[in-house]
């Protein structure tokens, strides 16, 4: 005999509510998740089965709480990727978690919670207003402009209006793929630091697949930014779970109040580390998922949809009559998309050459006046 969950005493909040749940299915291809194709280079499996097996012989023992080594190698990776000369930044700007979206949550424990509010960009990523919900923080959106893009002066004027605890830019996007230029992130910047609201959190999940420098470079002198990062996409490691922020060290300190002790297991640091020392072959793929992505588009287009032009590793195709329909079509073809629940699209994950191109035929065979939207109706 089973009880439903709200049933029992939980917090009135959580009553109704459903969890995240993008399905997980074993079909021949899984383009719904943005995760990168690439198995990991053998060079990379002989360092994991060493440095983790080193590990394996400490496990009587707690992991460093810090997990220092990791965020020192971290800091030299984003300096690598974001500074054209020197170490932009060090151990003590990068704070490391459990994904990403653990990091997004220490973060809302420390600036949100009960009685303080966030500010999203709608469309976006749906994990912000999850995790706001779980740290009981209200949560609030303005809707982007027709292209996806921000509408800076309204997004300014709402700050300045309800001055948010905290204000999530997701960038490169997270479902629709734009990037917002780093001019609109400093004048956002500039209202949140004016009018001494609260910290600006820019989602980077995708940061390596973006034609623009990432919001790491804006960072000195700027303490109420926070760009977080994660290696489960381009760095094609989504089940080693480390994510990370990067900003100033006082946030990584304010962060250390709320993390729970040992949080990042000795296993997680030693299989981040070793990932780290092969940047180069865990990257390898970027430019090629690069190129899938955009035979997503120029297919998609070709074909009569509406493709969103996507700085990410994954394309927003709206144009869709039934996109519930043309999710099952698809599916029943062994192709797994993400149904992202907005009106006449589907999102789309670039993955390797073979997956591109099975989604991109299998489209093409959709039967037009029950998937697509066609001239006449629209
Ligand atoms: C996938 C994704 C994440 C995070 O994931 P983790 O696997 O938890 O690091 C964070 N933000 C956005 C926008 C994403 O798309």
């Amino acid at each position: 005999m089973s009880i439903d969950p709200d049933d029992l005493p939980i917090r009135d909040d959580l009553k109704g509510v459903t969890e995240y749940g993008a399905p997980m299915l074993d079909v021949a291809v899984q383009i719904n998740t943005n995760e990168n194709p690439s198995p990991p280079a053998d060079e990379l499996l002989a360092e994991i089965t060493e440095l983790v097996a080193q590990a394996a012989t400490t496990l009587n023992r707690y992991p460093d709480r810090d997990a220092i080594e990791l965020r020192t190698a971290l800091a030299e990776y984003v300096s690598e990727q974001s500074a054209e000369s020197g170490q932009l930044v060090s151990t003590d700007n990068v704070w490391a978690a459990n994904g990403s979206n653990e990091v997004l949550q220490q973060l809302l424990q420390v600036f949100g919670g009960a009685g303080r509010s966030a500010l999203g960009f709608e469309p976006t990523y749906s994990m912000h207003k999850i995790i706001a919900r779980g740290t009981q923080t209200s949560y609030h959106s303005v809707p982007r402009g027709d292209d996806y893009s921000i509408r800076i002066d309204q997004a300014v004027e709402e700050i300045r209006e309800s001055r948010p605890d905290v204000i999530f830019v997701c960038s490169p996007n997270n479902p629709t793929g734009t990037s917002t230029p780093l001019d609109d992130i400093v004048t956002l910047y500039e209202t949140v630091a004016e009018t001494e609201s609260g910290v600006l959190i820019v989602d980077e999940a995708y940061a390596e697949f973006s034609h623009q420098k990432s919001a790491v470079t804006l960072l000195p002198c700027r303490p109420r930014l926070i760009v977080s990062r994660t290696m489960s996409k381009a760095f094609a490691y989504a089940g080693a779970r480390i994510g990370y922020f990067v900003a100033d060290p006082a946030v990584v300190e304010a962060a250390k109040r709320v993390r729970l002790p040992y949080h990042l297991s000795a296993v997680t640091q030693a299989v981040g580390i070793a990932a780290l020392r092969h940047t180069a072959a865990q990257l390898r793929a970027v430019e090629e998922l690069k190129v899938q992505r955009d035979r997503i588009f120029d297919s998609a287009q070709t074909l009569g949809y509406e493709p969103v032009p996507s700085d990410a590793n994954f394309v927003l195709i709206g144009g869709f009559d039934d996109p519930s329909s043309a999710w099952q079509l698809l599916l029943d073809q062994g192709i797994l998309v993400r149904d992202v629940g907005l009106p006449g699209c589907l999102r789309v994950t670039a993955g390797t050459i073979e997956e591109t191109s099975a989604f991109v035929g299998e489209l093409a065979k959709l039967d037009p006046n029950r998937t697509r939207t066609t001239a006449e109706d629209s």
